[in-house]
Formats: C-alpha cells, sequence, structure tokens
C-alpha cells in the first residue's frame, strides 16, 4: 500500500469513527468532547494533516481535497447531532423543573416603589370612596365639545388660547383638563352621580411650578338640593382626611366657566399648621384647588334636567397636592424618574 493510500485509508477510518462517536452522544457535552477529540487544534485530523508534509508532491492536492471534504462533514453532523441534543435538553429541563413563584426572591434586590402621583391619586380615591364616590376615566385626546364648549368655555375664553392648548387639529385637543369626564358622566350615566374623574392633562406650560403633562382629580356630586354647604362640608371631611385633622378650609370667591358661584379652595398650611412658612408665604394658607356649583350652563349640554338636578364639583392637580403634601420645592421632580426621589414616598 502506498504511503498515500495508507493515509487516504487512515482519514476514512477516523471519518467513520467520530461520525459514530457523535450520533452515539448522550449529550451536548460529550458531543462537544467528541468534536474537540477530531476537529480540535491538537484533534486526529490535525495529526492526519500532519502526513500530508511526507506525501509526494503529486498527491498532496487530492489528499488536502480529501482532508477538507472529511472536516466539512464532520462539522455539519456536529452542528445537527448539536441541535437535535439541545433540543431534548431543553425539554427534558422544563419536564423536570419545577418553579415555586410564590417563594421571596432571594437577597431581595432593588424593589420597585409606587410613584408618588399614583400614590397620592390612590389616596384621594380611597378617602372620597367613603362618601360613596367612584373613579371614572376619559380620553386624552377630546373633541372641543367636551374639553370647551360643554364646560360653557366659549370660543373667546382665554383658556382656549393657543398658549395653554395642544391642539391636535382645529376640532380636537389634549385635554386641558379632566372636567370633561364629568360631561361624559352625564351624558352616559343617570343622577345622582358621585364621580371622581382623574388621568393626565396637558398644557402648553413648563417651569419650576408647571409642567407640560400633568394629573388631576376632580369630584362631582349631581343630587336633588345641592347647596355650597354640602360642597364645603365635602372639601372639608376631603382635606382633614388627606393632610391632617384640625386643619381649616375657606373658599375664596373666584370664576370658572363651568361652576356658578366658583370658589378657590384654601386650607391651613400642613406643613407650618398655620404659623407661616415659606411654602405659605408666611400667610399660613395654601391654596389647593378650585371648586363650585355646577353652572346650568353645563347642565344645558348634557341632558342632565336643572333644577330638578343640581351639583357642584372640586377639583386638585395631583402634582401639587403631593407637593404640599411631602414638601417637594420642583414640580420637575416628578418627572426625573430618579430612584431616590421616588423611593422617599415608600
Ligand atoms: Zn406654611
Amino acid at each position: 500500500m502506498s504511503q498515500a493510500q495508507n493515509a487516504q485509508t487512515k482519514l476514512e477510518e477516523l471519518r467513520q469513527s467520530a461520525l459514530a462517536k457523535m450520533q452515539g452522544a448522550a449529550s451536548s457535552k460529550d458531543l462537544y468532547e467528541v468534536k474537540v477529540e477530531f476537529l480540535g487544534k491538537n484533534g486526529f485530523l490535525t495529526e492526519i494533516m500532519k502526513e500530508m508534509a511526507s506525501l509526494p508532491k503529486e498527491e498532496k492536492p487530492l489528499f488536502g481535497k480529501l482532508v477538507n471534504e472529511v472536516k466539512q462533514a464532520l462539522e455539519q453532523s456536529y452542528q445537527q447531532a448539536e441541535l437535535k441534543l439541545k433540543a431534548h435538553e431543553i425539554e427534558e429541563k422544563m419536564a423536570n423543573e419545577e418553579m415555586d413563584l410564590t417563594l421571596p426572591a432571594v437577597g431581595g434586590g432593588n424593589q420597585g416603589s409606587e410613584h408618588p402621583v399614583a400614590k397620592v391619586t390612590d389616596e384621594i380615591v380611597r378617602i372620597m370612596s367613603r362618601l360613596g364616590y367612584s373613579l371614572r376615566q376619559g380620553p386624552w385626546i377630546e373633541k372641543d365639545f367636551y374639553n370647551f364648549e360643554a364646560l360653557n368655555i366659549p370660543a373667546n375664553h382665554p383658556a382656549r388660547d393657543m398658549q395653554d392648548t395642544f391642539f391636535i387639529d382645529p376640532t380636537h385637543v389634549l385635554r386641558t383638563h379632566t372636567s370633561p369626564i364629568q360631561i361624559h358622566s352625564m351624558e352616559s350615566e343617570r343622577p345622582p352621580l358621585r364621580i371622581l374623574g382623574t388621568g393626565a392633562v396637558f398644557r402648553c406650560d413648563s417651569d419650576i411650578s408647571h409642567l407640560p403633562h400633568f394629573h388631576q382629580i376632580e369630584g362631582m356630586c349631581v343630587d336633588r338640593h345641592v347647596s355650597m354647604a354640602d360642597l364645603k362640608g365635602t372639601v372639608s371631611f376631603f382635606v382633614r382626611e388627606f393632610f391632617g385633622a384640625g386643619l381649616k378650609t375657606r373658599f375664596r370667591p373666584s370664576f370658572f366657566p363651568f361652576t356658578e358661584p366658583s370658589a378657590e379652595i384654601d386650607c391651613t398650611c400642613p406643613i407650618c399648621k398655620g404659623k407661616g412658612c415659606s411654602l405659605c408665604k408666611s400667610s399660613g394658607w395654601i391654596e389647593i384647588g378650585g371648586c363650585g356649583l355646577i353652572n346650568p350652563k353645563v347642565f344645558g349640554f348634557t341632558g342632565v334636567q336643572y333644577p330638578e338636578w343640581q351639583g357642584f364639583a372640586f377639583g386638585f392637580g395631583i402634582e401639587r397636592m403631593a407637593i404640599i403634601k411631602y414638601g417637594v420645592e420642583d414640580i420637575r421632580l416628578f418627572v426625573e424618574n430618579n430612584l431616590k426621589f421616588n423611593q422617599q414616598f415608600e
């Protein structure tokens, strides 16, 4: 047998042996060992390549070609066997592995915390639900009718100014307040009503005390024989529950198109308890929102019959409530998503 024939026989034996071992491998780990044994840097195939040096010159190309063919065949066979074994191993692992998702995490790790806006919203909803109020939501993009017209904000009202409102198109806006929720509720439900509308609102405004995207919550009561006294009692109850017992509430006359009469709501400054501090500018009082009896013109847009039914409404900015309750100095902190800031409200 010539040297070349001898080498070819060896190569063929090696190929058969490698294929058999690969097919017989019981795990992907075993398979990898077979690969290293035959195709590795110091494997059998490398050994055989070394014999090429001693072959006659004219036989080298053919032998080299054969070695390459064997190498490719083995690599292909390895890949196929690996795919099969790995799929099988994953199936087996899934079948045997049991996971108890109710076990507490090891080491605790970094746990998320509730955002102060969500926390304040939840608290207000909890307090008001004790008076029978339940939550409603509405779309962010509102028709002009719901955001303005039905709330008695006529076409020439300053609130419609381009400076304040994000227009989607001439008849749709990003809602500038949560009051459209009141209109939706009066259209689709029958009084008596006690609802809370909450969510994001949008205005073209941004500085240390204004965000273009902030949150409001407002309450609306529609019932028979509703008076300012009922409104004052409701708001006073809320202030004591939310900011603390002993705090007083006062109404200052004001103007909103959708309520008549209207008032600004002040309460005893919760930070200094009325003694005077930088938050309340030494006055001892702090403005927390607006309110009033629902303007009969608003009822006229909804089908609710006035004066058989009357109502009041009150609203707060949620970030502002959080600022007052927790003494936050810059409203922009609420949107920076700094974990250290958010975690203070745990
Ligand atoms: Zn104060």
